[in-house]
């Protein structure tokens, strides 16, 4: 059988194509029936919307919620939140967009039938803490795939996106979509009018510190495999802060979250000699970022440094002091939940190891790095904000249309828009496909065209991988290892070798510099030119192997845009060895990057960031 024989070829027209079916896809899928009420609206998806996505096992709480039918928050206290987090570098004009329209998208969940838990004395949502309620979260997804589900012409399971298509007219306008089904193989081409990315973050970019079998338990879920960003870099999108990666304190070896324990149950966490810690570190913080260790609350990075610092002085391992809180049967009761609805390979752990919260303090520690952002960092793509409140240089069409026409973004996918959670990536959907299908309407018969030569072309290397395993496995030496191919899991481990020793992973504790980037790079290089050489024994693989590519072009975004900011600005999440200390004179900025795909070149630039909330 030849390379495609017994494979079809599916083509489909669509006005909006959403890619991801997370989140922020249900979001836009959602919101572009209704504003679009006789476009063809379609959603593809590699998994199953139903439970696909990081919110797929579900969640106890929603992070984003202002309150403000009950004047608890309003959207500019929200900015200031993120703002201050993120050590100042935030799209305030992005971020207000959101938090001004969060409320509605939960209200909307709970008429969808999302269990939200109420608080007996005042009747409001339950709070967790200033920004999170609480909510009976196992079935969240499938709550939210079902709005999706009906608002959708059709929804597309099952297909992996590989690559962008853009207009033959014009070679800085998207046209839809290639993929493959990863269970029958067949070939998928989506000719669309406007394209909203959200396939969500990135995680095994870095080693992870769950090792062999258990390689597959990380933080962010391990099928965020970096394509919300690999797709719009590789056409040439503008993309922003992708040096800001994630590193999470969480409970050891399970990743359980730690939110509902610091937040409502109010434990606190010690060093291994069961001493306060985080004060010993002020004076050498201080030093390193000014006055923004004195800021209240006192950003997620620095306090990652705290404990970063004090395992390095040898007073590991630091514990979460649980043993008083869980004497409260309440209590004892809402820490086991909080797993049992969204992590419970936690409790698994816990009893597998003998730990008691009641009886012993478990340990916590900090993670491999991710990147995404959606949560408490903000790398992502370059887009465009709102009419109504964007400053001029941050406006160049329609809301979250990124640097390319027509390619839209939202959730993990858009940059400088941190602790948007899943209500705001959700949100977010839906202000990019209100933007979306206005920019349909008035394009009117000003359609892209998609190239059949192009289409042809990425067909071949999409399924080459198979094909290199085809002839490849006839010099196989043992086991599935030939001379002729790579296979993903090796690529994905070199990969992860590269990021961790090189850009600033656990083996390193997060330290880097020039020229541990600049090699870095030039192995990154290496590895891309070995791609080529790919071997896919089946779908699954295949599908791998896609998910590789998307990786390695995020990597080496990120490493590049870690050389280029020459501080150190969220210490907690990575250091610059060659620039410890946060310089607000030079770069109080955003970093932009730009990727040339025919020459493989990077521009690099910066951006101002404005503040418009005071
Ligand atoms: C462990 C964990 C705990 C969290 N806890 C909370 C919490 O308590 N409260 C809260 O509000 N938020 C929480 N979040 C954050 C929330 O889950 C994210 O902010 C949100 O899911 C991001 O939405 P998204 O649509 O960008 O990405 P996702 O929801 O991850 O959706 C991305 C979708 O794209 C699909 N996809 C990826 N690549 C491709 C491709 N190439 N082709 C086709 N489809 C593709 C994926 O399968 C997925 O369905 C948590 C996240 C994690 C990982």
């Amino acid at each position: 059988m030849g390379l495609f024989g017994g494979r079809k070829t599916v083509v489909v027209d669509a006005d909006i194509l959403v890619i991801g079916g997370g989140m922020a896809g249900c979001g836009a899928t959602y919101e572009s029936r209704y504003w679009g009420r006789d476009l063809k609206i379609v959603c593809v998806e590699k998994a199953n919307i139903e439970r696909s996505g990081a919110v797929a096992q579900g969640l106890y709480a929603i992070n984003c919620y202002m309150g403000m039918q009950w004047g608890e928050n309003q959207p500019e206290d929200h900015v200031r939140y993120a703002r201050n987090d993120l050590m100042g570098l935030v799209r305030e004009d992005l971020g207000y967009d959101i938090a001004r329209h969060v409320d509605s998208t939960v209200h909307k969940f709970e008429e969808w039938g999302l269990p939200i838990m109420k608080d007996p004395k005042t009747g409001r949502y339950q709070r967790e803490g200033k920004w999170q309620i609480m909510i009976h979260g196992e079935s969240y997804k499938p709550i939210v795939a079902e709005a999706a589900r009906k608002a959708a012409t059709q929804v597309y399971n099952r297909i992996m996106v590989t690559h962008l298509l853009m207009d033959a007219k014009n070679p800085k306008r998207v046209a839809g979509a290639v993929g493959f089904n990863v269970r029958t193989g067949d070939f998928h081409v989506f000719r669309a009018k406007a394209v909203i990315v959200s396939a969500g973050g990135a995680s095994h970019i870095f080693k992870p510190r769950s090792v062999g079998e258990g390689m597959g338990r990380t933080w962010y879920a391990p099928w965020s495999s970096a394509s919300a960003y690999a797709l719009p870099i590789e056409v040439g999108a503008k993309m922003t802060q992708m040096e800001n990666r994630i590193v999470l304190t969480r409970f050891k070896d399970g990743y359980g979250p730690v939110g509902a324990y610091f937040l409502h149950l109010k434990t606190y966490t010690q060093n291994g000699y069961g001493e306060e810690y985080e004060k010993r570190w002020y004076e050498d913080t201080k030093a390193l970022v000014g006055e923004y260790i004195d800021h209240h609350p006192v950003p997620t990075c620095l306090r990652n440094h705290a404990i970063i610092k004090e395992v390095a002085a040898g007073r590991g391992p630091i514990r979460m002091v649980t043993k008083e809180a869980f004497q409260d049967p309440h209590k004892e009761t809402v820490g086991w939940e909080n797993f049992l609805g969204m992590t419970i390979g936690q409790a698994v752990v816990w009893a597998s190891q003998n730990i008691d919260p009641k009886e012993i303090n478990p340990e916590l520690t900090t993670s491999e790095p991710y990147v995404m952002g959606s949560h408490a960092t903000c790398s992502g793509a370059w887009a465009s904000g709102p009419e109504d409140y964007a400053p001029a240089e941050y406006q160049w069409g329609y809301n979250r249309m990124m640097t390319v026409d027509g390619l839209f973004g939202a959730g993990d996918t858009i940059g400088g828009t941190a602790h948007k959670f899943s209500s705001g990536s959700f949100t977010e959907g839906r202000i990019a496909a209100k933007a979306a299908v206005r920019y349909v309407m008035e394009k009117g018969r000003d359609q892209p065209q998609v190239s059949e030569q192009e289409v042809r072309d990425l067909q071949k290397t999409i399924y080459q991988p198979l094909e290199n395993y085809r002839v490849g496995r006839n010099e196989i030496t043992a086991g599935t290892v030939s001379p002729s191919y790579l296979l993903p899991i090796h690529g994905l481990q070199r990969l992860e070798k590269i990021m961790d020793e090189y850009v600033g992973g656990i083996s390193t504790n997060y330290m880097t510099n020039g020229v541990l980037l600049e090699r870095g790079l030039e192995l990154l290089a290496m590895l891309k030119e070995d791609m080529s050489h790919m071997g896919a024994e089946d779908l699954h693989q295949l599908q791998r192997a896609w998910e590789l590519s998307h990786r390695l072009l995020a990597s080496e975004s990120v490493t590049r845009h870690t050389l280029f900011r020459e501080e150190t600005r969220w210490p907690g999440y990575y250091y610059r060895g060659d620039h410890m200390k946060l310089d607000d004179e030079k770069w109080h900025c955003f970093t932009l990057s730009r990727y040339e795909r025919k020459s493989g070149e990077w521009t690099m630039e910066k951006a101002p960031v404005y503040h418009i909330i005071d």
